[in-house]
């Protein structure tokens, strides 16, 4: 049996990825050893924190690149693990990988058998995975919205920003969207019901951000930085909270200051004089505590159909550089996937 991988060519040199940066290989697939299972790659995600870890020299050259991955399991030798199974996983972007005994680099997310018929089995990499949790985190558990209030979120049609911004709805908030091509304002506004949403595309952004925001701004979920940060900052109430949760349109950056430096450097003034209270977000830092709460209130409104998710699915292990480079630059709709393998 054949595995098709992407390697990672080289460390990348900055700015955006390129195709030199990856390389394609084809060899035996492996056999599980004690204590390991064979899996078959379903779905992979891409992400955009994938990047940092490759920029920052923490994926080697000549290593399978690190992903997320919703898997079935081929062979076993592993006690929780039996052929059939469902999986989220991390085995990277190849078509089959070990898990186990002396292979694992899960992070803090471990291996956890899926259940198909709670919902599609892509979802453990969206709205029922880690970009769920990543919203639940930051917009419930550190900004907890309260009736009224007027949150915004950015990149609120991707994979985090569209469930980040449901949860501030359910909390009965009014909740303003930002997004790019009109495609994506539109899906804020009819399929997630938000209650105004702007493209940080038009040259009147600062303003049509002013205009949706009536009463300031009391939380914003950040996900993007640069430009859509500026629009936001002289919104700010008095108080307001931010969840910091990623700078997305800052990590092509030269080097020097970190992304999280530049954004503070930017709003520093700001943050100054409303007395704003920022809170770094990471999802790691919530999975212990809140991870079974997430997964059985998420189901719930999944099954009661009270959260849409959008998932922009690309189809062939070939396409995982492109789909990469595109989502990173904001061509991407919905939470980003791979589907490898066929699902049958
Ligand atoms: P998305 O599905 O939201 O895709 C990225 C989106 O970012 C694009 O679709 C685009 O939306 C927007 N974007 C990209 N470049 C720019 C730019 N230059 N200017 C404005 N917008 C841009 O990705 P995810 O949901 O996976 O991730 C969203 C954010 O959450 C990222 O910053 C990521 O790093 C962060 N994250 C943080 C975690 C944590 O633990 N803190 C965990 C997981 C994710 P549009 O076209 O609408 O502008």
């Amino acid at each position: 049996m054949d595995n098709d991988q992407w390697l990672l060519a080289r460390q990348p040199p900055g700015g955006w990825p390129s195709a030199s940066d990856f390389r394609w290989q084809t060899s035996a697939a492996p056999e599980p050893g004690p204590g390991q299972f064979l899996s078959e790659t379903l779905f992979l995600s891409l992400d955009p924190y994938q990047w940092g870890r490759r920029r920052r020299g923490i994926e080697l050259p000549g290593s399978v690149c690190h992903g997320r991955t919703v898997s079935r399991v081929l062979a076993s030798r592993h006690n929780g693990f039996r052929p059939g199974d469902y999986v989220f996983n991390t085995v990277g972007w190849q078509r089959y990988g070990l898990t186990g005994a002396g292979v694992s680099d899960f992070g803090y997310m471990i291996p956890r058998r899926l259940d198909p018929t709670l919902a599609p089995v892509s979802t453990a990499l969206g709205v029922l995975g880690m970009l769920g949790l990543t919203a639940y985190a930051g917009m419930i558990v550190q900004c907890a919205p309260r009736a009224a209030e007027t949150v915004v979120v950015s990149a609120a049609s991707g994979g985090v920003g569209q469930v980040a911004g449901q949860l501030a709805k359910l909390a009965g908030a009014r909740v303003v969207g930002i997004a790019g091509a009109n495609k994506k304002v539109d899906f804020c506004l009819e399929a997630l019901g938000f209650d105004a949403c702007v493209s940080h595309l038009d040259p009147d952004y600062p303003s049509l951000l002013r205009q949706a925001c009536p009463d300031g701004i009391d939380v914003y979920f950040e996900n993007v930085g640069g430009a859509v940060f500026e629009g936001v900052l002289p919104l700010l109430n008095q108080a307001a909270r931010i969840s910091l949760c990623g700078m997305i349109a800052q990590y092509g950056d030269a080097e020097g200051q970190s992304p999280q430096e530049a954004w503070m450097a930017a709003g520093q003034a700001v943050f100054e004089q409303q007395r704003v209270k920022i809170l770094p977000l990471f999802v790691g830092d919530y999975v212990a505590q809140y991870q079974d709460a997430f997964l059985s209130e998420m189901s719930d409104l999944l099954k009661d159909n009270k959260i849409h998710y959008r998932e922009d699915v690309w189809f062939g292990l070939e396409q995982a550089p492109a789909a990469f480079s595109a989502m990173l630059k904001g061509d991407n709709f919905g939470k980003t996937l791979i589907a490898v393998s066929d699902n049958k």
